[in-house]
């Protein structure tokens, strides 16, 4: 029972620093939609609102109920679940203790679950998390969240600081997870082309609001973003 979210009129204040201006998004069930914008746009606030690991007005509905009101650790019970920037992961600790650190319940059948996703972590259960390449670690990251049994998985810049090969691996999974397990994503990027190739639509957010929105084609086509988001290609 996947529902779409509906986001009225987001602010986001950090003291004086008005981060998220009055941000409205509309996120249909079973989508991938992205998040796009330059550095310090909003993206990763917007993000934690929904999460609720930020301090916000206005609201966020899920189906027909706000969740406004809920700790981040109901929401996550909701099906909503963060996988934050920089991975978030736990550099000390083996992989193992870091998949077990985001299951709520039914442990091993999740276990399986990403093992059936992400191989490769089945034989390095006992390795030191730190240790992984940075490319392991952002799949490590995105199977934490998966060990909770996400609904709506929200991606802060999944891409970051890899190589193209690894991109493409990352977003075969976000593709995989969206069309096959059907969760829907919240695909927070600042590379834009990657974001675009796998959404479904998106929303560009400048300087704390929405910029610009439509259909991830449309997106790409329009000349605003071809020139300040695309390289001008
Ligand atoms: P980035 O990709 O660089 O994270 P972003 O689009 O995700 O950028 P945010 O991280 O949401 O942007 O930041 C939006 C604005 O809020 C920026 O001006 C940033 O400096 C400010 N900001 C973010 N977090 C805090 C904080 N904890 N305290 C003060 N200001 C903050």
């Amino acid at each position: 029972d996947v529902k779409d979210i509906l986001v009225k009129g987001l602010n986001v204040w950090y003291g004086p620093v008005h981060a998220v201006k009055g941000v409205e998004l509309s996120i249909p069930a079973g989508s991938i939609t992205a998040i796009l914008g330059a550095n310090g746009a909003g993206k990763s606030s917007t993000l934690k609102a929904f999460a609720g690991s930020v301090k916000y007005s206005g609201t966020i509905i899920v189906g027909d109920e706000s969740i406004d009101r809920l700790p981040v650790h109901e929401r996550v019970r909701k099906g909503l679940v963060l996988c934050p920037e920089g991975r978030g992961i736990f550099y000390h600790m083996t992989v193992k203790e870091n998949l077990l650190a985001g299951a709520y319940t039914n442990k091993k059948a999740n276990l399986d679950f990403v093992f059936g996703i992400f191989p490769f972590l089945k034989e390095r259960l006992n390795q030191i998390a730190g240790t992984l390449s940075g490319g392991e670690q952002q799949m490590l990251a995105i199977a934490r969240a998966l060990m909770a049994a996400p609904k709506y998985l929200m991606l802060d810049e999944p891409s970051l600081g890899l190589a193209p090969i690894v991109v493409q691996r990352i977003t075969d999974v976000i593709k995989y997870i969206n069309e096959n397990l059907k969760i829907t994503v919240i695909l927070v990027e600042q590379n834009t082309s990657v974001a675009l190739s796998i959404a479904h639509h998106g929303y560009v957010l400048e300087n704390g609001k929405v910029a610009l929105q439509g259909r991830a084609e449309e997106l790409r086509d329009n000349p605003v973003v071809r020139e300040k988001y695309l390289g001008g290609v």
